[in-house]
């Protein structure tokens, strides 16, 4: 039998979840999980109990994997929510969804997050008329995110345009697909935010 070796799938399986690692095969009935909804490995469909630490563990990984966010600075967005006045894991994640590169997948002008960072620091776009090649810049209620004119023929922008037509775009935000631009009409609310996760784990885990 041949060695399963995707490892953006088997992340998605250890999690139990999808995290949409690899565009819009995420989307179609070749995603890994429609076929193998089990771990990866030989240990893969033993399902134990995990520990509170291990749940505590596997949560904040999982929100890591779904963001692409390194753990420092993932750490820093949880330090920037527990100063906040809002609920901590309610505003980690406002936070990671407000990072430019979450914004630029979401709007559809990429088909992954991997691919709108790497397009972001390529300098495809700008946001309120002035270039932002930074994948975590945040943006803000009333920013204009819109590809830049010389980027507008850049084929995995157009390709990416293509494929997400009918992908839901969040209602916080607005698109304008032909004039390749986005309003952030409000910052995302938790229940705007479609990953499977437990926040309070991850507020437990960085508590102690
Ligand atoms: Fe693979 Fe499916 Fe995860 Fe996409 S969502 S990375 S196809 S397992």
């Amino acid at each position: 039998m041949a060695r399963y070796k995707d490892e953006q799938c088997r992340i998605c399986r250890r999690e139990g979840c999808k995290l949409f690692l690899k565009g819009e095969r995420c989307y179609s009935d070749k995603c890994a999980l429609n076929r193998r909804n089990y771990g990866p490995g030989s240990n893969g469909q033993k399902k134990g109990k995990l520990s509170e630490y291990g749940t505590q563990l596997r949560e904040k990984q999982k929100t890591r994997s779904y963001y692409g966010v390194g753990e420092k600075q993932f750490r820093k967005y949880f330090e920037m929510a527990d100063n906040s006045k809002g609920k901590t894991g309610e505003v980690l994640l406002q936070l990671l969804e407000s990072r430019l590169d979450n914004v630029v997948y979401r709007l559809g002008f990429a088909s992954s997050r991997t691919q709108a960072r790497m397009l972001v620091t390529h300098a495809a776009f700008d946001v309120n008329g002035k270039k932002v090649n930074i994948p975590s810049y945040l943006v803000k209620a009333g920013d204009v995110i819109s590809v830049r004119e010389i980027k507008k023929e850049n084929g995995a922008i157009k390709q990416a345009i293509e494929a997400n037509e009918s992908r839901p775009v969040p209602t916080w935000l607005e698109k304008d697909a032909e004039k390749m631009t986005g309003k952030v009409v409000r910052l995302a609310e938790r229940e705007d935010i479609d990953l499977q996760v437990e926040e309070h784990f991850i507020v437990e885990l960085y508590s102690k």
